[in-house]
């Protein structure tokens, strides 16, 4: 189910402004408002694919979204038309009042009704598949492109999705004729009473199959093993889904497909603790390290960074690293590497060495003196915990 670009529908140019965006689609609205092309399918295709683009592409977060992971990220969310299109002056008014009228659903409403007496064809929508994508921290900080193996249903090659062997082989269902329904008439104190019930010999289909296709046993669909390609925007956080339109489950007599579910699951990372776009590392120095100073490494997502270590930098401080976290998913903005700095102890020491610090143990410098600033510093690691 290959969807056409929103941009491409609305004939402008990606870096469009919200202006012209508006522009091009009061023009198409104008073109192929049903309401200007009286029983005209292709216009009316036309006008619905316009109030779709332009639904998403008017809305900076939905716009945001569809730039980053395209139909996917928008959830095929549209205007809903099941009460009609709309009047064109109404949606003119509404484009110069800058807001787009009307409730944006993806339901499937219309379908399955009784339709002026005569039975309707039913459409059937396939089942949504859930799958779960795992991803490191480094496919998040820049987005990766999945290969996702799922089985699925897929309409019966042998019978195109009919599950009869021949086309002749449905015939109307004999029992309801046609209607999918029985009727019953009870007699009770009341008087009569008609009740109607979901035909049991057509499942209420209205139609039964005489010679069932033999490949897919009279369902209309197999169970195939297939590789999806799943692009994943960076800044995606554990537990957010994606929705891939329909390459979910299909359905029997050719209806709709379900939709492709991802959940994101983040895996833990060796060196790295996340929080939103923010990244957090402890970096353990030697004592000498922090009282004399120094320059060390430390890991980022893309590769290593040195920080300066001051001379008398105390256990517990954090040095921020800003833009070395993850860009958030709406693409604006990087989160912040924060590295604690943590002092190592020495267990054991030889004799020398106990000899050398027992000498300057009293030492002056090695009082602890905290200033006012030091406090706070100590105030504030204390929180922490
Ligand atoms: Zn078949
Ligand atoms: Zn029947």
């Amino acid at each position: 189910m290959a969807k056409k670009d929103y941009y491409e529908v609305l004939g402008v140019d990606k870096n469009a402004s919200a202006d012209e965006i508006k522009k091009a689609y009061r023009k198409l609205a104008i073109k192929y408002h049903p309401d200007k092309n009286p029983g005209n399918k292709e216009a009316e295709e036309k006008f619905k694919e316009a109030a779709e683009a332009y639904s998403v592409l008017s809305d900076a977060d939905k716009k945001a979204k569809y730039d980053q992971f395209g139909h996917a990220g928008v959830d095929g969310a549209g205007p809903d038309f099941s009460g009609g299109f709309g009047n064109l002056n109404d949606i003119l008014n509404d484009l110069f009042g800058g807001a787009f009228g009307g409730g944006f659903g993806g339901g499937f409403g219309g379908f399955g009704g009784f339709g002026g007496g005569r039975r309707q064809e039913r459409v059937y929508k396939g089942r949504d598949i859930r799958v779960r994508a795992k991803l490191t921290l480094e496919e998040i900080a820049h987005g990766v492109e999945k290969e996702i193996s799922i089985e699925k249903n897929v309409p019966c090659p042998d019978c195109g999705g009919r599950g009869a062997k021949n086309s002749a082989d449905v015939k109307t269902c004999p029992a309801c004729n046609g209607s999918g329904q029985v009727q019953r008439v009870v007699n009770s104190f009341l008087g009569q009473t008609v009740t109607y019930s979901t035909c049991q010999q057509c499942g209420g289909e209205g139609k039964i199959i005489t010679n069932p296709c033999p490949k897919c046993s009279g369902t209309g669909l197999v169970r195939q093993r297939e590789t999806i390609k799943v692009k994943i925007p960076a800044g995606v956080e554990s537990g957010m889904q994606l929705t891939v339109q329909g390459e979910g489950h299909a359905a029997k007599n050719n209806g709709i497909n379900g939709d492709l579910l991802v959940v994101i699951e983040e895996l833990e990372h060796p060196q790295f603790k996340r929080e939103g776009t923010n990244l957090f590392h402890t970096a353990i120095i030697s004592m000498i390290d922090a009282m004399l100073g120094c320059e060390i490494t430390v890991p980022c997502l893309d590769g290593t960074y040195k920080i300066k270590v001051e001379p008398g930098t105390q256990s517990g401080k954090i040095v921020r690293l800003k833009g070395k976290g993850l860009p958030a998913l709406n693409g604006y903005g990087t989160g912040d590497l924060y590295v604690k700095l943590a002092v190592w102890i020495p267990k054991k020491l030889t004799k020398e060495e106990k000899a050398l610090f027992e000498s300057i143990r009293n030492n002056e410098s090695f009082k602890p003196t905290p200033n006012k600033e030091d406090k706070s510093f100590f105030d504030k690691i204390k929180d922490l915990f």
